[in-house]
C-alpha cells in the first residue's frame, strides 16, 4: 500500500454535511483513497509509529475537494479568442463554432482533452461532464486516462438539419453534426458507451450527450434518456439557451422549451440540462418533480448576452428543489475553465438581477482543536495546484 501525508495545511474544506473548516489540519491517502483529515496533532496521534511513502508540506496552502465542471466542450479548447465577442448565440453556433468542430481531427480532440484537463487540474476542477467528441469518444477518454483527471464523455449527436444550410457548410460539416436518423444515432451512441463507460479504473464515464434544442428531434430526445436509463447513466444537452429559443418555441410548439421536453417524456433523473435560462416560473415545479439538474454557465450567458440577468431564475430553481450547478462551457466562451471565476461571475449576475442570497450556504467552523506548538513552513513540496487557493472559499453555491 502506497501511503502518502499532507501536513501543515492552513486550512481544509471538508465540505461535509457539517461544511465544517479544520485549520492547521493533515491528510492521509492511502492508494487512491482519502484514509485520514483531521487536526494535525489528531492524524499525528493516530498514525504514530506508521511509514510514509511521500510526505507534502502543505504550509500556507489550502486543500479542499476537487471542483466539477458540469457543462464543458473539450474539443473547443483551441477555439479560444478565435470567435469575435459581439455575436449573440446563434451565429457564434452556425456560423464558427460548427465549422470549427466539423474541421477537428482526432488527434486535435487528443491534445484538445490534454490541455483541457492541465487547465482544469491547474484551477481545482477533478472532474467534468463533456458534450462529447465529434466522431469517436476515444481520443477524449484517452486524454482522461492519460492527464489523470475524472470525466464524463460521449458522442454528441444531432437528427434535424435546418431547413435552409448555411451557404459556407460543407458537406463534412453536414456529416459531421447530423446523422442520417434518429435510430442511427442511437444506435452509434449505445455502441460508443458499451465501448467506453467505465474505462481507464472507472474514471471515465460515457453518457448519451446530444446537441439538444433544434437540432435534435423529441424523438432523439427522448430516446437518449430512455437508453441512458437502461444504461445507469446519463444524459445532458442544451435546453431553454435564451429568450429567443424559448419563443421560437413557442411559435412553433407551444410551449416553451422545459414544457415541451415535459410532454415528450424527456425528462428525467438522469438529465442535466445546459444554460436553461428561459425558464417560466410554472417549469421549475416540473424539473423538480423529474429531478433533472441544471448546469448554469455564466460566462457563456454574460458573453453571449443570454439574459440570465435578466430573467434567469436559478436561486428559484434551488429554492424549488432542483440541483443546479455551475459550468464553463467551451474555453472560447470567457477564456478560460477556471471554476472559481465562473464563481465569481455567478456572484455578479446575482447582484446584477437582485437575486437574493437565499439558501446560500456558508463553510463553519468545526469544532476541533487548533494544533499546538510551532509549524514547520519549508513551503519547499508545494505543489502550484494548491497555491492559487490560499483562501477559504464556499463554492458549492449557485
Ligand atoms: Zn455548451
Amino acid at each position: 500500500m502506497n501511503r502518502l501525508l499532507i501536513e501543515n495545511l492552513d486550512y481544509i474544506l471538508t465540505v461535509d454535511p457539517l461544511d465544517r473548516v479544520v485549520e492547521a489540519g493533515a491528510i492521509v491517502v492511502e492508494d487512491d483513497r482519502l484514509a485520514a483529515i483531521g487536526p494535525s496533532a489528531a492524524i499525528a496521534q493516530q498514525y504514530a509509529g506508521a511509514r510514509f511513502d511521500r510526505v507534502i508540506d502543505g504550509c500556507r496552502t489550502l486543500a479542499m475537494p476537487g471542483l466539477i465542471d458540469t457543462h464543458l466542450h473539450v474539443t473547443e479548447q483551441f477555439a479560444r479568442t478565435l470567435i469575435p465577442d459581439n455575436m449573440p448565440t446563434r451565429p457564434t453556433v452556425f456560423n464558427w463554432l460548427m465549422p470549427f468542430h466539423a474541421a477537428a481531427t482526432e488527434e486535435d480532440e487528443h491534445v484538445s482533452m490534454l490541455c483541457a484537463g492541465i487547465e482544469m487540474l491547474r484551477t481545482g476542477t477533478t472532474c467534468f461532464l463533456d458534450m462529447g467528441a465529434e466522431e469517436n469518444p476515444e481520443p477524449v477518454a484517452l486524454g482522461i486516462e492519460r492527464i489523470g483527471i475524472r470525466g464524463i464523455t460521449g458522442r454528441n449527436a444531432a437528427d434535424t438539419k435546418p431547413d435552409e444550410i448555411p451557404p459556407f457548410w460543407t458537406e463534412e460539416t453536414i456529416r459531421r453534426h447530423y446523422f442520417g436518423s434518429t435510430e442511427e444515432a442511437l444506435r452509434v451512441l449505445e455502441r460508443h458507451v458499451d465501448r467506453w463507460h467505465g474505462y481507464a479504473g472507472g474514471r471515465v464515464r460515457c453518457w448519451f450527450n446530444i446537441q439538444g434544442k433544434e437540432p435534435c428531434s423529441m424523438a432523439l430526445h427522448v430516446g437518449v434518456q430512455r437508453l441512458a436509463t437502461a444504461h445507469g447513466v446519463g444524459t445532458t444537452y442544451h435546453a431553454a439557451s435564451t429568450l429567443a429559443e424559448a419563443q421560437g418555441m413557442e411559435k412553433h410548439y407551444g410551449m416553451w422549451p422545459i414544457t415541451r421536453l415535459h410532454h415528450g417524456g424527456a425528462l428525467g433523473p438522469n438529465v442535466v440540462l445546459a444554460h436553461a435560462v428561459a425558464v417560466r416560473e410554472e417549469e421549475i415545479r416540473l424539473l423538480a418533480d423529474a429531478g433533472t439538474k441544471v448546469a448554469f454557465c455564466p460566462g457563456t450567458s454574460l458573453r453571449g448576452a443570454k439574459g440570465a440577468t435578466v430573467h434567469g431564475k436559478y436561486p428559484e430553481m434551488r429554492e424549488g428543489g432542483v440541483t443546479v450547478a455551475l459550468g464553463c462551457d467551451g474555453a472560447f466562451a470567457a477564456g478560460s475553465l477556471d471554476m472559481f471565476r465562473r464563481r465569481i461571475w455567478r456572484s455578479g449576475c446575482s447582484a446584477t438581477h437582485g437575486w437574493t442570497r437565499r439558501g446560500s450556504r456558508r463553510p463553519r467552523r468545526c469544532g476541533w482543536p487548533r494544533s499546538t506548538g510551532p509549524r514547520r513552513c519549508s513551503g519547499t513540496t508545494r505543489s502550484a495546484r494548491w497555491r492559487w487557493a490560499r483562501r477559504p472559499t464556499c463554492c458549492s453555491s449557485t
